[in-house]
Parts: C-alpha cells; sequence; structure tokens
C-alpha cells in the first residue's frame, strides 16, 4: 500500500533564550489511509511538534515530508496553506468552536471557505453530523452541549470537506473516559468509512486498543511500532 505521508531523517529543535531543546531526532514514518495511526508518548516528547511538521504547520530543519505528492519541507506558505485547505482535517484538545455559531453552522465554516454553495455545505454539514451522531443536537450553541458533544461537533467540521488526511492532536484529554473513548472510536470509524488517514497523537494509553497501529514516542525519537492484534483490519 502508498502511503499518504512519508517521512524520513525529520528533526526540530528550538532555541530559548540560549538553551536548545531537540523536539524531533532524525524521525522517519510512513502513514497509511484507511487507518488510524496512533502515536503515543509522555508529555513534552515531540508528539505535537512531529503533528505540526507532518501537517505543514511546522518546518523541521532537516529531513524531508512527502504527503500527497507534495513535498511539504520544499513547498511554500502558500503552497502549504492551500495544502491544509485542501487535503488535511485538524481536532484539537480544546475543541475550538465559535461561541456565537450552532453546531450546523460550525460545521458549515470550511465549506464557506472552499466557496461550496450554500445548499450543498447545508446539505454536507447535516450528514457530517450524522456521522458523530449530533443531527439532534444540530441547532445547539456550544454553551448547550456536552464536553464530548463539542468534540463531535470539531470532528464534524474537521471531515465536513472529506479530507484525505485527519489529524488530531489529544483528542480525548479534555474528555471524560467514556465520552473518551466514544471520540476514539470515532476517528476510528471514519478511517474505515472515508479511506481517510487519520493520525492522532496522545499521552493516552487507553486509546491503544482502538489503534490499527500504535507508535510509540519519546525523547523526540519513535522507539516502537506495533499493530495491536485484537483489531480486525476489514
Ligand atoms: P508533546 O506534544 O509530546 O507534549 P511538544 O511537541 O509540544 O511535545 O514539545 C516537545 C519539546 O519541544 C518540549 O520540550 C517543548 O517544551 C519543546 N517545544 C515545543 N514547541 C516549542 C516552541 N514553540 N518553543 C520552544 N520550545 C518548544
Ligand atoms: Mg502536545
Amino acid at each position: 500500500m502508498q502511503p499518504t505521508i512519508s517521512a524520513s531523517g525529520i528533526s526540530k529543535s528550538f532555541v530559548v533564550k540560549q538553551i536548545r531543546t531537540i523536539a524531533l531526532q532524525d524521525v522517519s514514518i510512513d502513514i497509511f489511509p484507511r487507518e488510524l495511526t496512533l502515536i503515543i508518548g509522555p508529555s513534552g516528547c515531540g508528539k505535537s511538534t512531529l503533528l505540526a511538521a507532518l501537517s505543514g504547520l511546522t518546518s523541521p530543519d532537516t529531513g524531508s515530508i512527502n504527503t500527497l505528492a507534495t513535498d511539504l519541507v520544499g513547498a511554500s506558505d502558500d503552497e502549504r496553506d492551500a495544502f491544509r485547505l485542501n487535503h488535511c482535517g485538524f481536532v484539537f484538545q480544546g475543541f475550538n468552536l465559535f461561541p456565537a455559531l450552532t453546531a450546523l453552522e460550525q460545521v458549515q465554516v470550511p465549506l464557506d471557505y472552499l466557496k461550496v454553495p450554500q445548499d450543498e455545505a447545508v446539505e454536507r454539514s447535516e450528514q457530517a453530523l450524522a456521522r458523530v451522531g449530533l443531527s439532534h443536537r444540530q441547532h445547539l450553541h456550544p454553551t448547550e452541549l456536552s464536553g464530548g458533544e463539542k468534540q463531535r461537533v470539531a470532528i464534524a467540521r474537521a471531515i465536513v470537506k472529506n479530507p484525505a488526511i485527519l489529524f488530531a492532536d489529544e483528542p480525548t484529554s479534555a474528555l471524560d473516559s467514556v465520552n473518551g473513548q466514544s471520540v476514539i472510536e470515532i476517528l476510528h470509524t471514519i478511517a474505515k468509512d472515508t479511506n481517510a488517514t487519520v493520525l492522532c497523537v496522545s499521552h493516552d494509553p487507553r486509546l491503544i486498543a482502538h489503534a490499527e497501529r500504535v507508535l510509540h514516542m519519546e525523547d523526540g525519537r519513535i522507539l516502537e511500532d506495533t499493530r495491536p492484534r485484537h483489531i480486525t483490519v476489514a
């Protein structure tokens, strides 16, 4: 199978007040479609930096990243922005919803950027909310939704443009265990049902049971690359 993301030898360090922190050390990985790949490791091990590099939000100091046949390291800022707009969806720990918008309106925002006609945008947003089990809550505002529901709205917003790649950074960290399980299971189902490449990073080992592939990260390196057996790949 062709990888969606192919990264080779990527390193990244930050210098703050003359002290250098190495966030990524010579990381090479291929990430594949139709599966949920989970990168797991303790706080500060470089997970968010890796996700930012693989999605073109940050440039690594060294190494190459090819994603969907785009050279992300050689690309200009505009090319990287266009790449993210056209191909990537993002889910973060903090939901990042607009307080004044209903769930349906939040999900429509990315389609407005893509200039999708209004009727089609509403229909696609309703379908995305149905996919995360929130059809009945689509006219509510963030203050009227639980944490788990808010994250499901954020997932619907991330998938409404049918992105080839869905990036999730600690998507369950603000949630209790039951809602966390539901959110990771939705991400897993999206990978299976939409052929998307889903890349999730987390410090929470409870998510391991829901992933096809688990990469263990420590001190800026990937130490282990496993495929837990209890998941049957359809
Ligand atoms: P994780 O997501 O696994 O918690 P991060 O990728 O956020 O880890 O951070 C990895 C290391 O790089 C940490 O030591 C962190 O302090 C450092 N770091 C990350 N981003 C920056 C930044 N913008 N400036 C300075 N140091 C940073
Ligand atoms: Mg992080």
